[in-house]
Parts: C-alpha cells; structure tokens; sequence
C-alpha cells in the first residue's frame, strides 16, 4: 500500500509529498535544500518549513529513492 506524505504551505500554495514506503531518511533533501524545509524525524523526512520553499527542486533531484513529488517541480 502506498504511504504518501503531504505538506501544504497555504502562503505560498506549494504541495510536497513524501511516499514513506520509498523514503528510507537518507537525509539527500535535508542536505539539498537551501531552505531548511526538511527535518528528518523518527528516520523519514518530515517537511515543517515548507512555507519557506523557494520552490528550486533541488529535494526531488536529489532524492536517490525518488519519494519526492514536488507539485512546483512536476
Ligand atoms: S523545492 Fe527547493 S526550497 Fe523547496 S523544499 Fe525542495 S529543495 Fe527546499
């Protein structure tokens, strides 16, 4: 069953989903992105800063296990 994840920044209107069943908290997107969005929590990437997003798409490219949908960066 797939486990998705899901961050909504309202002032900002992104969207970032997590699929927890790829997602084994390497920790890629913590290092990628520029805007400390990321936590890793419990050994999976939480997003509680999303409202500072610049929205670069450095996470899902980085991302080794592609558990990031970006909805800016589809
Ligand atoms: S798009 Fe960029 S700023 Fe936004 S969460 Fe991903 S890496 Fe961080």
């Amino acid at each position: 069953m797939v486990d998705m994840k899901k961050w909504e920044s309202k002032k900002i209107g992104v969207i970032i989903e997590v699929d927890y069943e790829k997602c084994k908290g390497y920790g890629d997107c913590v290092l990628a992105c520029p805007s400390s969005v990321y936590e890793l929590v419990d050994g999976k990437t939480t997003a509680p800063n999303i409202d500072d997003c610049i929205q670069c798409c450095a996470c899902q490219e980085a991302c080794p296990v592609n558990a990031i949908k970006h909805h800016s960066c589809q």
